[in-house]
């Protein structure tokens, strides 16, 4: 078993972007195996099972149930060391990004970030990394056992490959310092409508907007087509709206049905996150904006105009 897949939940599920680099390692023809860490996970390793884990590993302890990332660091360091495992896999998160730097810290090993894609290569096992502000894509390899891979969010989509999903349980042997930090406080942001991972229509908000309280024509748009609503890095720098909301090369990676850029100037930065939408609408009042080169449909004029007309549009052809 050389390849160990850190699967993250919330709420009794694991996360969609665990589920997709874990079928993606089965995939590639190795024994896979995952590792899920935390309280209260029945059910867990059947999700795990029905995404090609040959072998779930398991640690339920109390001590384990803020998400915090050395007791994690911890446990998948001792699995390494245990069950001579090569290759471990994140899907992106800010805990799996904390995990895998910590991990690839304390066992001084390699950890490639910002994956997009993985296969076996003559040498080993070969990932792909965009490079140059996402202009390229580059072959990144590891010169060393065990490999880190942390991959981009949306990179893959999960499938379903069913495998035994063998249940070990373990006990994870805390370091002093891992006990250190302490959970002070969780909160959840409130949210209606899909996520922008699973939206098939995105409506995307950016500095063109002008002021944060006009996100609700954004909303408004969303709320109608039925879909979920992003935002520029600007945007979410300046504290108009939520972080999770970024989509781009420091956000999210995204491919819905339908994306509609609103007042987004078209930053490669903000390209990389969105380009693979199948079909991209931008409303811009400049009409040399860069996002005009890769929309497919564009409109020239003030979205202040626009989109309440089209929420209207929408509205009354949904309920027509
Ligand atoms: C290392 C690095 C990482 C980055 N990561 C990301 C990332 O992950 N995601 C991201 O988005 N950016 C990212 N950026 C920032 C990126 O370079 C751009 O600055 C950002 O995307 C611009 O956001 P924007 O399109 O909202 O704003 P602007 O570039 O200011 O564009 C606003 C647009 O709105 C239009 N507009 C203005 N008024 C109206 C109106 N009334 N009606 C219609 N249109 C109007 C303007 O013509 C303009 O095109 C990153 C930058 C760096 C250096």
């Amino acid at each position: 078993m050389s390849t160990l897949v850190f699967l993250e939940h919330h709420g009794g599920e694991l996360q969609k972007g665990s589920l997709a680099v874990l079928s993606k390692a089965a995939s590639l023809g190795d024994d896979v195996a995952g590792v899920i860490v935390g309280t209260g996970l029945d059910g867990l390793a059947d999700q795990a099972a029905a995404h090609g884990a040959a072998t779930v590993y398991v640690a339920d302890d109390p001590k384990l149930e803020a998400p915090l990332p050395q007791p994690r660091v911890d446990a998948i360091a001792q699995l390494v060391g245990e069950k001579g495992i090569e290759t471990v896999l994140f899907a992106q998160s800010i805990l799996a990004s904390d995990i895998a730097s910590g991990l690839a810290a304390r066992l001084e090993a390699g950890l490639n970030w910002q994956l997009t894609d993985i296969a076996n290569g003559e040498g080993g096992l070969v990932g792909k990394q965009s490079a140059l502000g996402d202009s390229v894509v580059v072959d990144v390899g590891w010169k060393s056992t065990p490999r880190i891979g942390l991959f981009r969010a949306g990179a893959f989509d999960p499938s379903e490959q069913p495998a035994a999903g063998t249940v070990e349980t373990f006990e994870v042997q805390l370091q002093e310092h891992s006990l250190a930090a302490e959970m002070v406080e969780q909160a959840h942001a409130e949210e209606s409508g899909p996520s922008i991972e699973d939206a098939n229509v995105i409506v995307a908000g950016g500095r063109g907007l002008g002021e944060p309280e006009k996100f609700s024509l954004v909303e408004d748009l969303a709320k109608a087509l039925g879909g979920a609503v992003a935002a520029t890095r600007a945007v979410v720098d300046a504290g108009w709206y939520p972080y999770s909301a970024q989509v781009g090369q420091t956000g999210k990676s995204v491919s819905p049905t339908l994306y509609v850029a609103c007042g987004i100037s078209g930053a490669i930065q903000h390209k990389v996150g969105m380009q693979s939408s199948k079909t991209i609408v931008a409303i811009n009042k400049d009409p040399n904006a860069p996002i005009f080169e890769f929309a497919d449909l564009g409109v020239v004029g003030d979205l202040h105009q626009i989109l309440p007309k089209l929420t209207e549009l929408v509205q009354a052809r949904r309920n027509g």
